[in-house]
């Protein structure tokens, strides 16, 4: 039997509009409208083009402070702010990054909300989607499939098969799958040699994605991707192994923004959606240039905390795309706030006011943070029943001397009527003039950037990059890669590299034990600890939950 407090029992609890509706209300003509059935669309390109000049929206950050493992609702409060705008009358949209499976399946579950703040169809999202996903894997695999072919009829660019670094993918968590050996079985099945997979969101492909501007731009940063080097250490391109037009040929359609709604008719763009470590972590460029033109306030989330996800979002996709956000909400909840003010995760639901005094450190460095970048900032205080006046009033009162305001925000529970408070302080934001510049500019050398986002950002004392990375970073300085941003890959639980350091600690080292050119994407990533690019399963995967009712109804996704 489906459970009724399930969120899926909630989504499908609303009739959805007809796709059609949906955009025809937001001004997309009916021919620039592809629809997936009746609850799913992509929007053509030409015509994202074609409005590209129109008066652009307000665009508003939804980020948060260090999390707990479960997440504190970036994406319910992106949904239930979108809500909340709509009930005030303003012409609003949502712009999220579509779920992956691999924690469709495995610890986290989708990534459509919660309650009653989702984007529906929740099942079908979660799921296959308009098979953006899969085209992606499809792309990736393509080239590594050209790699080895190469190599097997006579290997023409010397390609070193100990130096590829352009592995496989799937969307799925396997952890078996992190170092296969490939080409076994005799001579008619290539050159055996150690290769790896992948999550598809860790592929460049996705993040390529995410970021080109249009077909012509998609196709020069796939061409511009490494994927290795020859036996005298020369860089290899993507181009030139000839699949480049074949992988832009896959990706077509999957380039399209896909358009969705909320549970109360919101539009929202669900696009692309690149791991927030080695990648940058939101939605694409098309999707957020596309919502612009069509409304006048996008609510869009960046992955993980702020000190990851808000400064990349900021200084690699809004410098990339030349957007410029108006303000920046900063999720908190009290039982991550007490996590950071020393409670262990099995006592976050015992009231403890102080301890929530105490970490709010966590959160008005956050707040701090977002302000270096010339962004107002508010804070949602996203409320679970468990909360207590006394905690609620502890982060109000430690938040108050900044002068930042706190909402809390009860639209989990009721939808957008529970976030009207924040969307009407976020409109009073967004009226201001934009004040917003990035962290650094292009010409900063890349060691000086990583050494500006460890002090300004994380507050760390210095930087401590290891030999073989400082030599890479001035081999890319040498190649004409200097102006990239970087692209940080540490953990999301702490400002530093440790992810046991709680709260706000500082002072600390920030370990930069390797760097990868991302050429295509437009990024140098800097590895500060162990990134896992193939997650596995835990021992009870949410997959042991999903099953499909006699009527077709897909029941246990969340
Ligand atoms: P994030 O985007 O920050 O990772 P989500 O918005 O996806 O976080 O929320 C994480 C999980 O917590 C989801 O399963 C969501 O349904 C649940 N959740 C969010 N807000 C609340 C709330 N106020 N009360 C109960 N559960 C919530
Ligand atoms: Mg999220």
């Amino acid at each position: 039997p489906l459970d009724p407090s399930s969120d899926a029992a909630i989504a499908a609890s609303v009739t959805p509009r007809p796709i059609a509706e949906v955009a025809d209300a937001l001004g997309i003509p009916a021919d620039a409208l592809y629809r997936y059935g009746p609850y799913k669309a992509k929007v053509a390109l030409d015509f994202i083009t074609e409005i590209e000049t129109r008066p652009r929206g307000h665009l508003v950050l939804v980020t948060a402070i260090n999390p707990t493992p479960a997440g504190e609702g970036k994406t319910t409060t992106t949904i239930g702010l979108g809500d909340a705008l709509a009930r005030l009358g303003t012409r609003a949209a949502v712009c999220l990054r579509e779920p992956s499976l691999g924690p469709v399946f495995g610890a986290k579950g989708g990534a459509t909300g919660g309650g009653r703040a989702q984007i529906i169809p929740m099942q079908d999202i979660n799921l296959h989607f308009t098979g953006d996903l899969h085209a992606i894997t499809a792309a990736h695999n393509l080239l590594s499939a050209l790699i080895d072919n190469h190599i097997h009829w006579g290997n023409g660019l010397d390609l070193d098969a100990r130096r590829i670094s352009w592995r496989r993918v799937m969307d799925l968590n396997d952890r078996v799958l992190r170092h296969v050996t490939v080409g076994l079985g005799g001579p008619g099945n290539g050159f055996p040699r150690e290769d790896g997979f992948d999550i598809t969101v860790a592929s460049e492909v996705m993040a390529i994605l995410c970021l080109a501007t249009d077909l012509a731009d998609l196709e020069e940063r796939l061409s511009r991707m490494v994927i290795g080097q020859t036996r005298g250490r020369r860089l290899v391109t993507a181009e030139e192994l000839g699949g480049v037009g074949a992988m832009v040929a896959l990706l077509r359609d999957a380039f399209q923004p896909n358009l969705v709604q909320t549970m109360e008719g919101t539009p929202a763009f669900v696009h692309g959606g690149p791991f927030a470590n080695i990648a940058h972590g939101c939605n694409s460029v098309m999707a957020t240039k596309a919502a612009l033109g069509l409304a006048d306030v996008v609510v869009t989330e960046a992955g993980f905390g702020a000190d990851l996800g808000a400064e990349k979002f900021l200084d690699i996709k809004c410098r990339q795309a030349g957007l410029a956000p108006s303000a920046a909400v900063v999720v908190a909840t009290v039982r991550a706030l007490k996590m950071h003010g020393g409670v262990s995760l099995k006592e976050l639901g015992t009231p403890d006011p102080h301890a929530v005094t105490r970490g709010c450190a966590n959160l008005k460095r956050h707040v701090e943070n977002l302000e270096k970048f010339g962004l107002p900032v508010v804070v949602a205080l996203n409320h679970f029943t468990s909360d207590t006046p006394e905690e609620t009033q502890a982060v109000r009162a430690t938040l108050a001397p900044l002068g930042v305001g706190v909402h809390v925000c009860g639209h989990w529970a009721k939808g957008g009527a529970g976030a009207e408070d924040l969307a009407r302080a976020v409109l009073e934001l967004v009226a201001r003039p934009s004040t917003f510049h990035t962290l650094y500019p292009d010409q900063m050398p890349l060691t000086a950037k990583i050494e500006t986002i460890a002090r300004q950002i994380y507050r760390a004392a210095r930087v401590d990059i290891t030999p073989a990375a400082a030599r890479k970073l001035h081999e890319y300085e040498i190649a004409g890669f200097g102006d990239l941003p970087v692209c940080m890959a540490k953990t999301q639980y702490s400002f530093s590299a440790d992810p046991a350091a709680r709260n706000a600690p500082e002072g600390h080292v920030l370990p930069v034990r390797e760097v990868r050119l991302s050429a295509g994407a437009g990024f140098v990533v800097a590895l500060a600890g162990d990134i896992m690019t193939m997650p596995g399963l835990p021992s009870a995967p949410a997959a042991e939950q999903i099953f499909v009712m006699p009527d077709g109804f897909i029941a246990g996704l969340s």
